[in-house]
């Protein structure tokens, strides 16, 4: 895929237009596109994840999402930029499960709490970054 420029806050913004395209030809792919969908961009980088380049922050069950992006995803190439936005798509997609998780998690034990919540974070960033793989490589062509 070409490269992302980031978006300005301009109303005509090509790149914001080509982002957006980018956005819902993904959403379509992974058949989200019906979903309440919010997309945020930070002005900074957080000093302390200097490599973050997008979370996925929704926290509401339901069909929603909302990914937010920072400055440094608009260093990465475009094969990085898509396997991102997939990445995040897929952790929308899962994000009741996690939710389950999470509260399965704060019920236990504190004694259990700790390293249940690493082996939860791992284990999702793990599947997550296992279907994000199939998922580019099916859709990889429709961004050339
Ligand atoms: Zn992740």
């Amino acid at each position: 895929m070409k490269q992302l420029k980031r978006p300005t806050k301009a109303k005509e913004c090509p790149h914001q237009k080509r982002f957006n395209s980018v956005l819902q030809a993904v959403a379509e792919a992974l058949h989200l596109e019906h979903w309440e969908a919010r997309y945020t961009q930070e002005d900074t980088q957080p000093e302390d994840r200097p490599n973050l380049l997008a979370v996925n922050r929704c926290v509401s069950e339901g069909r929603r999402l909302w990914i937010v992006f920072y400055p440094a995803l608009y260093e990465c190439d475009g094969e990085e930029q898509l396997r991102t936005i997939i990445h995040e798509y897929v952790h929308a997609l899962h994000n009741p499960y996690v939710q389950v998780i999470g509260q399965m998690i704060d019920w236990s034990h504190e004694a259990d709490r700790r390293w249940s919540e690493m082996i939860e974070t791992k284990m999702n960033e793990h599947v997550t970054d296992h279907l994000t793989s199939a998922i580019y490589d099916l859709i990889k062509d429709r961004f050339r």
